[in-house]
C-alpha cells in the first residue's frame, strides 16, 4: 500500500508487528481484536507526539515501547526463546537528521531494548553494544531491567518445544502420516512478531527503529538483521526511513533497509518502487521471507511484504489510523 497524495502530510508514522504465515485461520477473533487494539494504541501514542510537534525519534521510541510491552509480539515481553530456553533480544534505532544510530544485540533482562538502543545512540561513543556489555551499560544508564518471568509466555515456550520436536526427524500427524516438521502440519511459522516503527516529523526529520527476540530456537549468540544498521533499520533525511521484519539472515545479506534508501537517493526510484524492488524481487529471488515499513522525506509511506501477512499500521495528519494484517 502506498499513499500518493498531492498534498504532503506534515507528519507520518508507520508500524509493523512482524511478517510471516499469518492467515485468518491462525488467529482467533479475540486474539485478532486484541492485536489490532495494541497496534492502534501504538499508533495513537506516536501520533500524539508527532501532532504535538515532537521529534520522529521520540515518536518511534514511544511507539515501539508500547509494542514491546505487549505479550503478542516477539519483542520485549513475549520475545521468543533461544535453543537454550533464554530470551536474547536485538534492537536498533537511527536518526535520519544526523545519521546517528544505536543498537544492542543479544541482551537479556532489559525491559525495553529500544530504550537501550536509543541510549547507546545518545549516551555512548559507540553504535552497537552486545550481550553483557550492553546490559552493563543499561545498568549504568539506569535503564529498567526485568526478571526472566516478565518475558515468558506459554505461546513462545510452546513454539520452542515445537521447533525442537521438528529437529528430532520425521514426526507423525494424527492420521499417522509422516512429516518432516511441525510447521508442515500446523502451517506454523516461528518467526513473526518483530516490531518496528518509522516516522517523519513536522520538521521533516526521519527516524527508524526495530526490536525483536529474533527467531525461535536460534543458537545462543545468533544475531539477526534487527540490530544491524543498513539491514533491519535505516534512516536518512535525504531519502527514507525503513524498518524490516523477516528471516534475518537474508535481510542482512540483502542489506535491505539501506538498499531501499540508496535506490531512492542514487537511482531516483520512488519509495514504492524501491521498497517493492527489494522486498518483492531481490528477497524473493534469494528466498528471504518478510516485509518492511517505510516513510520517505515527503511523508509517502510503504508497507510491502512477500509473506501471507504482516501486522502493520499507519497514520498521518491527512488520514485516520489504519491497521491491517493480511494481504487484502
Ligand atoms: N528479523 C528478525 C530476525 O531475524 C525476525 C523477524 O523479523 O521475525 O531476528
Amino acid at each position: 500500500m502506498t499513499q500518493a497524495n498531492d498534498t504532503k502530510p506534515d507528519y507520518a508514522l508507520v508500524i509493523h508487528g512482524g511478517a510471516g504465515t499469518i492467515t485468518r485461520d491462525k488467529l482467533t477473533p479475540e486474539l485478532e481484536a486484541d492485536i489490532r487494539a495494541t497496534l492502534n494504541s501504538a499508533l495513537a501514542t506516536g501520533q500524539n507526539i508527532l501532532a504535538g510537534g515532537g521529534t520522529a525519534v521520540d515518536a518511534i521510541t514511544a511507539t515501539i515501547q508500547v509494542l514491546e510491552n505487549s505479550p503478542h509480539f516477539n519483542a520485549g515481553k513475549g520475545a521468543v526463546f533461544t535453543a537454550e530456553g533464554k530470551n536474547e533480544m536485538d534492537s536498533s534505532i537511527m536518526d535520519g537528521s544526523d545519521l546517528n544510530a544505536g543498537a544492542v544485540s543479544g541482551v537479556s533482562n532489559v525491559k525495553n531494548p529500544i530504550t537501550l538502543a536509543r541510549s547507546v545512540m545518545e549516551k555512548s561513543v559507540h553504535v552497537m553494544l552486545q550481550g553483557h556489555g550492553a546490559e552493563q551499560f543499561a545498568d549504568e544508564q539506569g535503564i529498567e531491567r526485568a526478571e526472566d518471568a516478565y518475558f515468558y509466555t506459554d505461546y513462545r515456550w510452546g513454539q520452542l518445544q515445537d521447533a525442537k520436536a521438528k529437529q528430532q526427524g520425521p514426526i507423525l500427524d494424527h492420521d499417522g502420516k509422516k512429516h518432516s516438521s511441525v510447521e508442515e502440519i500446523t502451517g506454523g511459522d516461528y518467526k513473526f512478531g518483530t516490531v518496528g516503527a518509522v516516522a517523519r516529523d513536522k520538521n521533516g526529520n526521519l527516524a527508524a527503529g526495530t526490536s525483536t527476540g529474533g527467531m525461535t530456537n536460534k543458537s545462543h549468540g545468533r544475531v539477526g538483521d534487527a540490530p544491524i544498521i543498513g539491514a533491519g533499520t535505516y534512516a536518512n533525511n535525504a531519502s527514507c526511513a525503513v524498518s524490516a521484519t523477516g528471516h534475518g539472515e537474508y535481510f542482512i545479506r540483502a542489506t535491505v533497509a539501506r538498499n531501499i534508501c540508496a535506490l531512492m537517493e542514487y537511482a531516483g526510484l520512488s519509495l514504492d518502487e524501491a521498497s517493492k524492488r527489494i522486498v518483492k524481487d531481490e528477497l524473493v529471488k534469494m528466498g528471504g521471507d518478510g516485509g518492511i515499513i517505510a516513510v520517505d522525506k515527503d511523508g509517502n509511506t510503504a508497507m510491502p511484504f512477500n509473506t501471507p501477512g504482516m501486522f502493520r499500521g499507519r497514520v498521518t495528519n491527512l488520514m485516520d489510523a489504519e491497521v491491517a494484517i493480511y494481504e487484502d
